[in-house]
């Protein structure tokens, strides 16, 4: 049963182990949205490998990719050579994004993380430009290696680890909750001015950037949506004074937002674009896509023995097509407007939620205390106990939500792209049996 195996779990691993300290969970199957535990108990999974499982968990076509490439007796490891497995992937990946970026594009195989992927793009742009700062925003997250844990915003994991790369900077996004550079349309252009402004600044601090990286939705961070007016400003701005703009679709990416790329919403494009999670089709893979004009780096600048995990090509290749065959991204793009249109009434009934926002099928629903004053404009204090306590609450109705963001007070959402009306009517259902019940 659970315990057993959670009391062998809780012996023999670290640590460092995140997840099952918050979802004390041990699980025997998986299919679509729904997990079983060892007790048979079901869950619905709006969690999906923070964002990984596009099409859910084991999804049929995902299954016949994995046989079929069993099955052909392709080289499971190749190191870097090539395989017809590989070139029909990178195709796919080509025909996902516009003409104009695939015309130019490049792609780079890295590690089987996303973080991999962000440190390939970083050693891209710092050989491309022979410069040495890299610029990232506050609540940005793009891993837990020494260089992606030093653009990453999160303080707490930093405390232990001394000796972070150097000349790194956080720029403010624009949380418009809760940071006064976001808020209304002004706001959007004051964050973009002060952008302007420190870049151009002899004495701002900021010698010469290699690039800016950046996320068009905040994941970790609390699910918060980059404004388009912004977005196209930050494109603006980079393009003036030549700073590559590295976007880092590991979650935004393969539908999750509405859109292919979330960059699509903004109508920019990135000059390098890291693709991770939902890139493997639930298994290990990362890469960058960038343009080809950047490609200055020597042979062995970015290496490693598992980069281009070819099953996960060929499970990579079925997800892409699977979701442009099946418009997912349209899906996507209606699901999470049903979902965050009914979260928002409900935010009307109960005074514990500050704020919904998202974009397509990645919504955050932040966690107030409205009893008490806060020192920012227009929000309410965090409330991480509440959040901790709704989160318990769903998982007592067998439903898995994340709860991550700036002040581990943000609800996060991010259900397999496939979920259907009827499904999220359910997770809706059970989500405010649990809020109403953390509240009472
Ligand atoms: N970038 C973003 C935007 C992410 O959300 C994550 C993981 N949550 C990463 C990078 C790092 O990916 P990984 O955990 O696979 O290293």
């Amino acid at each position: 049963g659970n315990e057993a195996l959670l009391s062998m779990q809780e012996k023999r691993e670290s640590n460092a182990r995140s997840y099952p300290r918050r979802l004390p969970l041990a699980i025997k199957r998986a299919e679509g949205i729904y997990l079983t535990d060892m007790d048979g108990k079901q869950y619905i999974d709006c969690l999906a490998g923070a964002g990984t499982l596009a099409l859910g968990h084991n999804h049929a076509v995902v299954r016949e990719a994995i046989q079929d490439f069993m099955k052909s007796y392709v080289p499971l490891h190749t190191l870097d050579l090539t395989t017809p497995v590989k070139e029909a992937f990178i195709d796919e990946v080509f025909a996902s994004l516009s003409s104009s970026f695939a015309e130019k594009a490049k792609i780079h195989f890295c590690g089987p993380t996303g973080a991999d992927a962000v440190e390939a793009a970083l050693k891209l742009v710092k050989t491309a430009t022979g410069n040495r700062s890299i610029l990232s925003f506050q609540g940005g997250y793009h891993g837990s290696t020494h260089g992606t844990l030093s653009i990453t915003g999160t303080t707490a994991p930093k405390e232990n680890i001394h000796a972070l790369v150097p000349d790194n900077h956080f720029l403010p996004y624009p949380y418009e909750y809760r940071c006064p550079f976001g808020i209304g349309k002004d706001g959007h252009r004051i964050g973009a001015r002060y952008i302007e402004n420190v870049l151009d600044d002899p004495e701002g601090g900021i010698v010469k950037p290699a690039g800016i990286v950046v996320e068009i939705v905040q994941g970790e961070g609390g699910s918060i949506p980059a404004p388009v007016a912004w977005l196209k400003e930050l494109r603006r701005i980079t393009k003036e004074r030549g700073i590559p703009l590295i976007i880092d679709e590991v979650q935004t990416g393969i539908g999750r937002t509405g859109k292919m790329f979330a960059f699509e919403h903004a109508g920019i494009e990135p000059d390098v674009l890291v693709l991770s999670k939902a890139i493997g089709g639930s298994l290990p893979l990362s890469v960058v896509v960038y343009d080809r004009r950047l490609d200055q780096w020597e042979p062995g600048t970015h290496i490693g023995t598992f980069r281009g995990n070819q099953m996960a090509m060929a499970a990579g290749c079925a997800t892409l097509r699977f979701v442009k065959d099946n418009q997912l991204p349209e899906h996507a793009q209606g699901m999470g407007t049903y979902l965050t249109a009914q979260l928002k009434s409900m935010q009307k009934q109960l005074c514990s939620i500050g704020d919904v926002r998202g974009r397509g099928l990645m919504i955050g629903v932040e966690i107030i205390n409205p009893m008490k004053q806060s020192n920012q404009i227009g929000s309410y204090p965090a409330h991480p106990e509440l959040a901790k306590k709704i989160q318990q609450e769903c998982l007592n109705r067998g439903l898995i939500l994340e709860v991550g963001g700036r002040f581990g007070t943000v609800i996060r959402w991010l259900p397999p792209l496939i979920i259907s009306k009827e499904q999220v009517d359910e997770v809706l259902h059970r989500f405010y049996e649990a809020i109403t019940s953390a509240e009472a």
